[in-house]
């Protein structure tokens, strides 16, 4: 089947519904949606998003924009964290005016809370900054944000999983989308296609991403020849449920909550003697490894697995209960621990990938050597680069309303002004072949222990410290599961509700990009934000203050290289 629409958004996620958002004011747009919108995992988020208001103390934009450089490790273009600052405070008036409930002050403005690396007067103290709805901010976006796209006519497609893309050299003429309801594969032809898919933590073992994290769009993008930039960053965030990686916001410690090693000292004042327990996540998170790794975990036993304790047991119920209740039943549910009385066991999770698919400030997607015509990435998928080498607690969601937004007002221009594009039904035929080959195959591999195996590697080897023999152990280790991915074969050959096709394909996208993370990563030879080395434990600018561009070619990984927008503040030693 073959729908025609000007613009098509993949992803209905905060970034996904926002360009959908602006985009339908003035063209026919269509969002396709492998899970309902509301499920999509900007729903998860729970802390709250960073905007310079000054509703509890002073803040300045300006103050914002130098903290998110700082805090990528200055491998941010600094451009574009200046515009995400100056424009946050308009989004979040913006989510105001379209119904999102904040959480207030007594005197009814905006409540603010404090959160990791996020600073008043250039890095002085922390600064309450985080506009939040208790802890189910995420959740609350998500909902204003479909409702407004219902009301505009936006036509969504849900339970459709986008498997390929239509080009014509570097111009955009559609995509392939395989419904699951029906397993029939339908042509959208379209001017504009943007790319909203989210992260993609579920590479890692560990990790707070729900399963549709699979980094479909990025894959997808990376086997059409597009480099991707700068995958060797990829987020750990400190505070885990110990073994499953649920997430437990940074929002704890932004009311107070303190991390805690085996002998009950609070750990973080020999790291960050100013910001302590709100230093940056990659200091936090390497900062706890170590205490693990000094035999001072909780268990003491000096393995991957052992941990340290949160504690907010000091702010009370009320606390507990009024500013973060649903970490209070997640602990509840999981632990058997309520946070109000004792503290919770934590170690580090895979969370939030600073790369992906390279784009200039109004979303389109831009190698630093082609512009291509009508393709757009936004959210998490996307690197504009505001995040850098390591992410500030509240930022993406930030970067969702902001650039989403400005991809949207992009698009709506663009297909205004472009000509027509023409895609039929035999462009499905790649993405037909392919799902016959599964269907056809006799006896072949399952696709669970290759995942699993990817995910050990990925943990184990490109986690939180790394080594160059480790890494080039992980790419070696990954080829060869690309090697047996080969071999894959669907069990289950009906053609209606058939997920195991789709998560095949999830499995082949994680394969792909846990390949360009880990072969990005052993090339660079320093320590910077999130990529921590035992064996180059320095930051080197005069050899690496640049952004990795990854090209995938067959089973290797090609890499070039794309200089940073250092603009407005010369890079200086990080500390806090
Ligand atoms: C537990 C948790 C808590 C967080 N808390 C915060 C926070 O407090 N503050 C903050 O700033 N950030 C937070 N983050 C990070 C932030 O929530 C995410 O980075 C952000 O929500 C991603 O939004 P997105 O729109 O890019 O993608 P998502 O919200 O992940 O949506 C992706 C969309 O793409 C669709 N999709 C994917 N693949 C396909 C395909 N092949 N075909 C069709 N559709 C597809 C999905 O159906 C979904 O609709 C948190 C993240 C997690 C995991």
């Amino acid at each position: 089947m073959v729908h025609t629409f000007d613009a098509i958004i993949v992803g209905a996620g905060g970034a996904g519904l926002y360009a959908a958002l602006e985009a339908s004011q003035k063209a026919k747009v269509a969002v396709l949606s492998k899970l309902y919108p509301q499920r999509s995992h900007t729903g998860a988020a729970q802390g709250g998003i960073g905007a310079a208001l000054g509703n509890v103390e002073e803040d300045s934009p300006e103050w914002h924009a130098f903290d998110t450089v700082k805090g990528g490790d200055y491998l941010v273009d600094q451009t574009a964290a200046k515009i995400l600052a100056e424009d946050a405070v308009r989004a979040v008036y913006d989510l105001e005016n379209r119904g999102l409930p904040f959480s207030r002050l007594e005197d009814g403005k905006i409540a603010q809370r404090r959160f990791g690396g996020h600073t008043h007067h250039f890095g002085q103290g922390a600064v309450h900054r985080s506009c939040y709805a208790a802890d189910r901010t995420g959740h609350m976006i998500l909902q204003t944000l479909y409702q407004q796209c219902v009301k505009n006519d936006v036509k969504f497609y849900d339970e459709f999983q986008v498997a390929d893309l239509l080009l014509d050299g570097t111009t955009v003429r559609g995509v392939v989308a395989f419904e699951l309801s029906t397993g029939e594969l339908h042509v959208f032809q379209a001017k504009a296609v943007l790319f909203a898919t989210g992260g993609f933590g579920r590479m890692f073992k560990i990790t707070s991403n729900a399963h549709a994290n699979t980094g479909d769009g990025p894959a997808i993008l990376a086997r059409a020849g597009i480099p991707m930039e700068d995958m060797e960053f990829y987020q750990f965030h400190p505070t885990g449920i110990l073994g499953m990686g649920i997430l437990i916001t940074e929002g704890v410690r932004g009311e107070g909550g303190i991390l805690k090693n085996r002998d009950g000292e609070p750990f973080m004042q020999r790291y960050a003697p100013t910001l302590l327990d709100l230093a940056p996540r990659d200091m936090v998170s390497r900062a706890i490894m170590t205490e693990v790794a000094a035999g001072k975990g909780v268990r003491g036993d000096r393995k991957i697995d052992d941990y340290v304790w949160l504690d907010a047991s000091h702010l009370g119920r009320e606390v507990v209960e009024k500013k973060i209740p649903d970490i209070a039943d997640f602990c509840k549910t999981y632990l058997g621990v309520d946070p109000a009385e004792k503290p919770m066991p934590v170690q580090p999770t895979a969370h939030y990938a600073m790369g992906g698919i390279p784009t200039d400030v109004d979303g389109r997607v831009d190698t630093g050597k082609v512009v291509y015509d009508g393709l757009y990435a936004a959210g998490e998928a996307a690197c504009v680069s505001v995040h850098g080498a390591n992410r500030l607690g509240t930022n993406s969601l930030v970067d969702l309303i902001v650039y989403g937004r400005r991809a949207g007002q992009h698009i709506a221009r663009y297909v205004s002004e472009s000509g027509p594009v023409s895609a039929g039904e035999k462009d499905a035929e790649r993405a037909r072949q392919r799902i016959e080959v599964l269907r056809s195959r006799k006896g072949g591999r399952h696709v669970g222990p290759i995942m699993d195996r990817m995910q050990e590697v990925m943990m184990e080897k490109v986690g939180v410290y790394r080594t160059q023999e480790k890494m080039d152990r992980a790419v070696q280790e990954i080829q060869e599961l690309r090697q047996q991915f080969k071999e894959v074969s669907v069990q289950d050959t009906g053609a209606g509700f058939n997920s195991e096709v789709l998560q095949i394909m999830e499995l082949e996208n994680l394969l792909d990009l846990s390949l360009v993370t880990a072969a990005s990563a052993a090339q660079r030879t320093e320590s910077r934000g999130a990529h921590a080395r035992e064996d180059f434990t320095e930051r080197n600018d005069d050899q690496w203050l640049k952004h990795t561009m990854a090209t995938i070619t067959g089973d290797s990984v090609s890499i070039d290289f794309k200089p940073v927008d250092i603009s407005i503040w010369e890079p200086k030693p990080r500390t806090y």
